[in-house]
């Protein structure tokens, strides 16, 4: 349903081999589950942008970084065709809307707005595009100081 590809949004992603219909399961999100404990102690956790962290739920994350996580490929996009989605500890990447053959998957990483969003611009080219890595809910704010520059 996929492969890996040279990406022109950021080094790898990947890439639909098919035609794929809304609300499809197209790879699972693998990773190892931690306990929310270890996710506040430990070091690898400092800097608060998680692109490889999930909720699971009240006890546990996921942490998706790692090489046999084939989904951690896949890019932000500011004009995303998937989603995370979850049952119990599984997690996985799901279609939104019907994606063509050839098209590149990506989701919305879900950043928050703080002080630094220019360390993570976007090249996602969408016509919606912000130029940073923002969730959907928080990129009005980079329009309006946009405006007031
Ligand atoms: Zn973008």
């Amino acid at each position: 349903m996929y492969r890996i590809i040279k990406s022109k949004i950021s080094n790898h992603g990947l890439v639909a081999t098919k035609n794929i219909k809304n609300d499809i399961k197209v790879i699972e999100y693998r990773g190892r589950l931690i306990s929310k404990k270890e996710t506040e102690t430990n070091k690898k956790f400092d800097n608060d942008k998680h692109i490889y962290l999930f909720n699971i739920n009240k006890k546990y994350d996921m942490d998706g970084d790692y090489k046999y996580n084939t989904a951690r490929l896949i890019n932000h996009s500011c004009d995303p065709n998937c989603e995370v989605t979850g049952k119990g500890t599984k997690l996985w990447i799901s279609s939104i809307r019907d994606i063509k053959k050839g098209e590149e998957l990506s989701y919305d990483y879900g950043f928050g707005f703080d002080e630094n969003y220019k360390d993570f611009p976007c090249k996602c080219r969408s016509s919606n595009c912000c130029g940073y890595i923002v969730r959907e809910g928080s990129r009005w704010r980079i329009k309006k100081k946009k405006k007031t520059n």
